[in-house]
């Protein structure tokens, strides 16, 4: 196996802080084309719920002090739950406050831990929507991102490779929503009519998959300077 270079990261609140805040800006710049593309296959109001939604998250993280991870993310689920409303607010707020039970009691989580809290929320999103693979929702985004992320830890790799590796699962599921039909929420209601237009949710789900990249590279980085290890 190569040699990895990146240290191990401490995922704790501060990184996490950090996803959210990296997620409410890529929400608040890409808001008129998330709006735009659900004007294409829903009722035009996806950038507008998110960007409500991650605005007051913002807003609370800038006081937000608890370490417990568990109050962490329910802080963001509730939050999520109550502000986007449409269908994808109780879908976020789901992925987020079943992150918070995975997390309970953790002020930190290892690369196993993280995983396990993530593929928790997604299976949260799944049973609350009952979408699978090919529906054209978020879940399209989040499902292979999940696989990929747990693959690339079982074959060793650092966290902030394996967030890659999820980054990209989840560009390219994001993109094969172009071409399907749309057989849940709002979309599905135009049926074939929702053919050749990329799902608002699942672009939104990129945004929180590299949102989540970022920061946890970020955090690897910075961990790796300030303590470096001995390779050889
Ligand atoms: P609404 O459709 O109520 O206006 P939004 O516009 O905020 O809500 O969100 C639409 C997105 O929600 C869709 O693009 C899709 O990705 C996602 N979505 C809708 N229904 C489901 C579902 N049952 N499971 C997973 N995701 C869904
Ligand atoms: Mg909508």
């Amino acid at each position: 196996m190569k040699n990895i270079m990146i240290s191990n990261v401490r995922v704790e609140s501060a990184v996490l802080i950090d996803w959210m805040l990296r997620f409410a800006s890529k929400i608040a710049e890409n808001k008129e084309m998330l709006t735009a593309l659900d004007a294409a296959i829903g009722d035009a109001d996806h950038g507008i719920n998110m960007a409500r939604g991650m605005e007051e998250v913002r807003r609370r993280l800038a006081t937000y002090a608890d370490e417990d991870l568990g109050a962490f993310f329910k802080t963001i689920g509730m939050t999520l739950l109550s502000k986007v409303g449409g269908a994808s607010g109780p879908l976020y707020g789901t992925l987020f406050l079943r992150m918070g039970i995975a997390s309970a009691g953790k002020s930190e989580l290892t690369d196993g831990e993280f995983a396990a809290a993530f593929v928790a929320g997604v299976d949260g999103v799944r049973q609350r929507g009952s979408a699978r693979l090919g529906d054209k929702t978020m879940v399209d985004a989040l499902l292979p991102a999940m696989v990929a992320l747990q693959r690339a830890l079982e074959e060793h790799a650092s966290l902030c490779e394996a967030m890659e590796a999820a980054r990209q699962a989840a560009e390219e599921g994001m993109k094969a929503t172009i071409p399907m039909q749309a057989s849940k929420g709002r979309a599905s209601y135009l049926g074939p009519r929702s053919i050749g237009h990329q799902d608002p949710g699942a672009t939104s789900a990129y945004l929180l998959v590299l949102s989540a990249t970022e920061a946890i590279c970020q955090a690897a980085h910075s961990d790796a300077i300030a303590k470096p290890r001995s390779t050889g």
